[in-house]
């Protein structure tokens, strides 16, 4: 373990910026995001949550796939160095390794030779993770239901905590343990410091709700697909699509062409499920006109497609999904309406 001053980060980070391009929780313009920063001096410690997650640094927002025009196609190709993301949180990181079973080497499925995304392992292979505990979970965090903990090293390479005065760094994969043998100007954590950590930790878990069993979500959604359950849950949803752009772990896009004459590039841009043309084909039909049933398209990948095809659930319970909807529906009172529903089919409830 290594104990670093916060006086003394920047020192660290320029060492990290050597290697790495490096992206923080930082301002962007009036809201919070994970960004590329040129100094410590630009990183945020402040917050828990970034109002945007960090998907946006390996599957970006919009991202040029080629350009093409009468000499042929050109492919971007990453010159820059490897990515590392310091101030990442445990619902992030694991947000990152659902994304990485629809992306990257992560997600092969049993029997299928799967389609893996050129352009996330370009980004994604070879980065560095440096995860940092939660010192204080935000009301709107439910981690815990999935697994989670504030003070989870899962899928990091470097823990991080945050204990006061100092960071204390802990390699966790050899890549990590690598970077931070290069850093000489550490000290070694003590056991004070130990004992101070799990004190952090105990406190930090008492600010998470309690834990609901969620193993039955799985079963009841298969009863419930045409319940009218789904209309009570999405009475009040405007389709603004907020929730799916804030979500660390939805991942719908959109690809189009834009271009003149002969020469022109494709882009790739995020969509969401949520927007009443998300499913219209070209004949004009469309198997989700109604807000009803996109509501239900985004509840059901969450909790049961997603889980069919990966056997986890897709949602970290980072809370931003909460944090964003104008009309407050929170996906943890879906989650309870769901649990506590009573078909109306049959008797077995
Ligand atoms: S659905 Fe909500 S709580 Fe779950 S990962 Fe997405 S934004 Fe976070
Ligand atoms: S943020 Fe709320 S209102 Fe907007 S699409 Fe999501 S659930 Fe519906």
């Amino acid at each position: 373990m290594v104990k670093i001053k916060k006086t003394g980060l920047n020192e660290f980070i320029e060492l990290l910026m050597k290697d790495y391009d490096v992206y923080s929780p930082a301002d962007v313009g009036k809201k919070t995001a994970f960004k590329k920063i040129n100094s410590a001096f630009e990183i945020r410690h402040d917050i828990t949550n970034t109002h945007l997650s960090p998907k946006d640094v390996f599957f970006p927002q919009s991202e040029v796939l080629f350009q093409y025009s009468d000499d042929g196609l050109k492919v971007p190709q990453r010159n820059e160095k490897p990515i590392a993301v310091w101030g990442m949180r445990n619902c992030d990181t694991s947000s990152l390794m659902m994304l990485n079973k629809v992306f990257g080497d992560a997600h092969q499925m049993p029997g299928k030779d799967m389609y893996k995304d050129p352009y996330w392992k370009m980004k994604y292979d070879n980065c560095l993770i440096f995860n940092q505990a939660c010192n204080e979970p935000l009301s709107t965090c439910f981690c815990n239901w999935f697994d989670g903990n504030p003070f989870a090293e899962k899928g990091a390479d470097v823990f991080v905590v945050d204990t006061g005065d100092h960071f204390i760094l802990e390699g966790v994969s050899d890549k990590g343990n690598a970077f931070l043998a290069k850093y000489k100007s550490g000290e070694e954590a003590t056991k004070a410091d130990l004992d101070k950590i799990a004190e952090l930790k105990k406190t930090a878990e008492s600010y998470l709700p309690d834990v609901i069993d969620i193993k039955p979500l799985f079963a009841k959604m298969n009863k419930i697909w045409d319940e009218p359950i789904w209309e009570e849950i999405s009475t009040k949803c405007i389709n603004c699509g907020a929730c799916t752009f804030v979500c660390s772990t939805c991942h719908c896009f959109d690809v189009t062409d834009e271009g003149k004459g002969k020469k022109g590039k494709r882009i790739r841009l995020w969509d969401s499920c949520m927007f009443q043309i998300f499913t219209r084909e070209a004949s004009g039909h469309n198997p989700r006109g109604l807000s009803t049933q996109r509501v239900r398209q985004r509840i059901m990948h969450k909790y049961n497609y997603f889980m069919d095809n990966y056997e986890q659930h897709l949602c970290t319970g980072c809370g931003r999904c909460v944090q964003v909807c104008p009309v407050n529906l929170d996906i943890r009172e879906v989650i309870k309406q769901v649990l506590d529903y009573k078909l109306s089919k049959n008797e077995d409830n």
